[in-house]
């Protein structure tokens, strides 16, 4: 593995901003800093401010927000936007997470929009792309994960897309118990490095390429070792410290 891998947290709707702040602490007492991975974090948006402060020395642990609206402000009655997320303490974004796309019908439209307003507001953007199993089934995954990657990176420049953080989460395997195999994983993220070396080159090596879906302590060494896979972004499992320490150390 070429890049330093990447092992995110995604608390999805768990953890309110005091059970947040101690899960945060004790979490931060059992991992020690990570000189060679890099560490985020992503908490309930109404958690970031409380992670924040009890993470303001552990700048190896980055908090996310797991969602923003495109716009930066606005009617738009529950949103988060990227310059209200920042404020709050997130230096990155989860976009395009198969629950955004699958449960609240976000479009990939929607998805490219909100990977500009994170880059806009100096958000790193974290960009979920997978099939589900209907379209694995059809033999159409390359094609929907492509979709979604190209709909979303056409309108980066080079530049952008170089800073763009990918996380390849099969929606068959998220929250299920049903992981991708190593060499499923590999496979797709191939593909994804395949789309990424057309616009980049060789540089495309240093786009940060995640797997997502089931990751537990253990299995995370092995989805670690696949080529291609640069890092692991992880739910159910990350809301155990024990857990998620052994995730995050695999
Ligand atoms: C996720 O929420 O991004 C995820 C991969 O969930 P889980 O690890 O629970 O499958």
């Amino acid at each position: 593995m070429l890049r330093t891998p990447v092992i995110a947290a995604n608390w999805k709707m768990h953890l309110g901003p005091q059970r947040a702040r101690t899960f945060a602490a004790e979490l931060a007492a059992a991992l020690p800093p990570q000189g060679n991975r890099t560490v985020l974090l992503f908490p309930s948006a109404v958690s970031l401010a409380a992670v924040g402060g009890v993470l303001y020395d552990r700048p190896d642990l980055m908090l996310g927000a797991q969602n923003i609206h495109f716009e930066d402000e606005g009617a738009y009655t529950g949103e988060l936007s990227a310059p209200m997320a920042k404020e709050a303490g997130a230096r990155a974004v989860l976009v395009g997470h198969s629950e955004r796309r699958h449960v609240f019908g976000e479009t990939d439209g929607a998805q490219a929009k909100k990977v500009a307003a994170a880059f806009r507001h100096g958000l790193k953007p974290v960009l979920c792309v997978g099939e589900t199993i209907a379209e694995r089934e059809a033999g159409r995954a390359d094609d929907v994960v492509l979709r979604q990657l190209t709909t979303v990176t056409e309108g980066l420049d080079d530049a952008q897309l170089h800073e763009l953080t990918i996380a390849y989460e099969p929606v068959w395997a998220i929250g299920t118990g049903r992981t991708a195999t190593p060499r499923d994983a590999s496979a797709m993220h191939a593909v994804i490095r395949e789309a990424i070396h057309r616009r980049l080159g060789d540089a495309a090596v240093q786009v940060p390429i995640l797997y997502g879906g089931s990751v537990k302590p253990d299995n995370a060494a092995d989805l670690l070792r696949a080529e291609n896979v640069d890092g692991l972004l992880v739910g159910g499992a990350s809301l155990d410290v024990t857990n998620w320490v052994r995730i995050a150390t695999a």
